[in-house]
């Protein structure tokens, strides 16, 4: 007749409550390669018309060394992804290792207060005036402007 304890007050291990600030998750974006995170989202599908654009122009002979194009401000690209995303769209086309050059315009900057008007690689920037929001613009333009084409096929 053992008159045992109850023995199923033993409660759960589970702590709940013990939930502190420490709930918020931090969100691996992975190795290289991952994609989790790509910044060439925008630029790839340009390098690509891009590509598609400098294949229609370049002559049947001849190795296209470099490619040249101006980009409007308003387009927001970054040149440096650009170039990666090049390097990926033309990898094992006739115009693989071709350079993109891209000449990036900048902003034009528009004061209302005192007229200046200058350029700058940022839109929103103060004037020497004091004007603290002068107007930028800029243009939209995806130029294809030469190609760098080497005849000279050592043979
Ligand atoms: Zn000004």
């Amino acid at each position: 007749m053992a008159s045992g304890r109850p023995d199923a007050s033993r409660h759960s291990a589970r702590e709940a409550g013990a939930i502190g600030p420490e709930t918020r998750r931090r969100v691996a974006l992975g190795p290289a390669g991952g994609h989790a995170y790509d910044p060439c989202v925008h630029e790839f599908s340009i390098a690509q018309a891009l590509a598609d654009q400098v294949r229609r122009h370049a002559p049947a002979t001849g190795r296209v060394r470099a490619v040249q194009i101006r980009v409007g401000a308003l387009r927001g690209l970054e040149p440096e992804s650009l170039r990666m995303c090049w390097e990926a769209v033309t990898i094992g086309t006739p115009i693989a290792e071709s350079v993109l050059r891209v000449d990036l315009r900048p902003w034009t900057i528009t004061c209302p207060t005192c007229g200046g008007t200058w350029s700058s690689p940022v839109p929103f920037v103060a004037c020497a005036c004091g004007e603290p929001a002068p107007a930028p613009s800029g243009g939209d333009e995806l130029d294809l402007v030469s190609l760098t084409v080497d005849d000279e096929e050592a043979q």
